[in-house]
């Protein structure tokens, strides 16, 4: 008989009904049963962990996150999620560049729908705020930004729909290349990744599929190396890296336990709050139906390329006129359900579209989180009216149509427990999910759309032994209650809360 290396014991397994213990050997699970009969495989080595009636889960599986941002939030950009309004927004950029009197000023992840003055943030804001560095504060979707004077002089994208430099307003594309011009130096990346990794282990993240952004791949390979990296992450290259991957022959799978090159990722359109979603009606009280980023031929033919490479496309579609574009694409595409080709977000489908979604065997990846803006006088109604807001981020939906559903935070902000708070109790209950099918579809779910699911997912003999302690057990407390004591990835504890037993 051997020994374990790590005894968990004494607290409800996830998944394993009936079990409270566990035992961990060379960074996998090797039993799972009762805890009188774990303790017998103590040996002098053996580490205990006492549940106390806390329960044991499988490490949470972010399916769609931006790794290195939410790393950069934690050391380079000025913090906007959290400001109450505008002025307080101006205020922190305002106190970032005197603190900082060289290079940039970025700030991340305002959202008008939370302030006073209802506006989107402007050229002449930022200009007053800090005069005399190029700035840009980016909306919290990622999909628009407002830069000041300077920072706009490197704008290089001809007005238009994507660009009002009168109010400094970038979307999309435009949007995007002036991130790239501000973007941090190469060690700033390496460090984020490390914040990333820290952060994420807090948060009971273990693994996560990354929609990552151009050369992000050099950062994570050199902080891989020296030992920053302690999350498992699966790559989504932009498309643009798709010639260069095919040419190297790059295939789905290729890569490392932490660090795996999965595929890329497309858009179809943009965001409900920057109007950029592309829409079958248009948004409430306007007479714009936002903006397709790619129609069917286009993204077809990218597909088959996809196919061929051996690669795996992830799709971001939000409004009901990109999924339409995106499952027309598919059919022309030719894709296999074996493939697990996903759309990310899959905001706002008919109910045909999630027939098509399940016939075609796609993977739905949807994040919870963007319920923070769904419900009464909240942003999603805002834009859409009620009808369509009662219908968005149907998770339930999904799941009734067996879809395979994967969840995730977009980083907005990343997070399980928050995430999976939302889904158990969404501002529409018919989409209500129970606490089952949305830790396992963070689990699983998330998993399965990374080939994963024989390593990750779930709490089974042989799987890796990335796990983690809740503060209590969600089948006897409500969920919101509850903090992420411990976190383990591969049987190395990665976290441990301050005043955790
Ligand atoms: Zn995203």
């Amino acid at each position: 008989m051997m020994a374990a290396d790590l005894i968990f014991h004494g607290g409800p397994v996830f998944g394993a009904e009936g079990a409270d213990a566990l035992t961990v050997r060379c960074g996998r699970i090797a039993t799972v049963g009762s805890s009188a009969e774990m303790l017998r495989l103590k040996g002098p080595e053996t580490v205990l962990v006492p549940l106390h009636g806390r329960a044991v889960l499988p490490g949470f599986f972010d399916a769609h996150t931006h790794f290195i941002r939410v790393g950069l939030e934690q050391t380079f950009y000025v913090e906007l999620g959290t400001t109450s309004s505008l002025r307080e927004a101006l205020e922190r950029l305002r106190s970032a560049a005197a603190s900082r009197p060289e290079g940039w000023v970025v700030g991340r992840g305002w959202d008008e729908s939370r302030w006073p003055e209802k506006r989107y943030l402007e050229r002449g804001d930022l200009d007053r705020a800090v005069p005399r560095q190029p700035c840009y504060a980016m909306r919290v979707d990622g999909h628009m930004l407002a830069a000041n004077t300077l920072a706009l002089a490197r704008c290089t994208c001809p007005d238009g729909e994507f660009v009002d430099r009168d109010l400094g307003h970038l979307r999309e594309e435009a949007a995007w290349e002036l991130a790239r011009a501000a973007r941090p130096d190469p060690d700033t990346l390496i460090e984020a990744v490390a914040a990333a990794s820290r952060h994420a282990a807090s948060l009971g993240v273990t693994a996560v599929a990354d929609m990552a952004g151009p050369d992000d791949l050099t950062a994570y390979q050199t902080a891989l190396r020296r030992g920053g990296l302690r999350t498992r992450v699966f790559l989504y290259l932009p498309a643009d890296d798709l010639p260069a991957l095919s040419a190297l022959g790059m295939r789905r799978g290729f890569g490392s336990s932490l660090l795996t090159i999965q595929g890329v990722k497309a858009f179809a359109d943009g965001s409900i709050g920057a109007r950029t979603a592309a829409l079958g009606e248009p948004y409430r009280g306007e007479t714009g139906h936002g903006q397709l980023l790619t129609e069917r031929t286009a993204l077809a033919q990218r597909w088959r390329q996809v196919i061929e490479g051996g690669l795996q496309l992830a799709v971001h579609a939000i409004g009901d006129r990109a999924i339409v574009e995106v499952l027309a694409a598919a059919r022309l595409a030719g894709v296999s359900p074996l493939d697990r080709h996903r759309i990310e977000h899959l905001e706002l489908p008919a109910a045909a579209q999630l027939d098509e979604v399940a016939s075609q065997g796609l993977v739905a990846s949807m994040q919870p989180n963007f319920l923070q803006w769904s419900g009464p006088g909240r942003m999603y109604e805002d834009r859409l009216g009620r009808e369509r807001d009662a219908r968005i981020d149907p998770h339930a939906w999904a799941i009734e149509r067996r879809i395979p559903l994967a969840l995730g935070s977009d980083g907005m902000p990343m997070g399980p427990l928050y995430g999976i708070g939302l889904a158990l109790d969404p501002p529409h209950p018919p989409q209500r999910l129970t606490l089952t099918d949305a830790v396992r579809a963070y689990t699983e779910g998330a998993a399965y759309a990374a080939f994963a699911e024989r390593e990750l997912g779930t709490i089974a003999p042989g799987k890796r032994a990335d796990l983690v302690v809740l503060s209590g057990d969600p089948a006897r407390q409500p969920w919101r209650e509850l903090y992420v004591d411990l976190t383990f990835l591969a049987g190395e504890r990665v976290y441990l809360r301050d005043d955790a037993p």
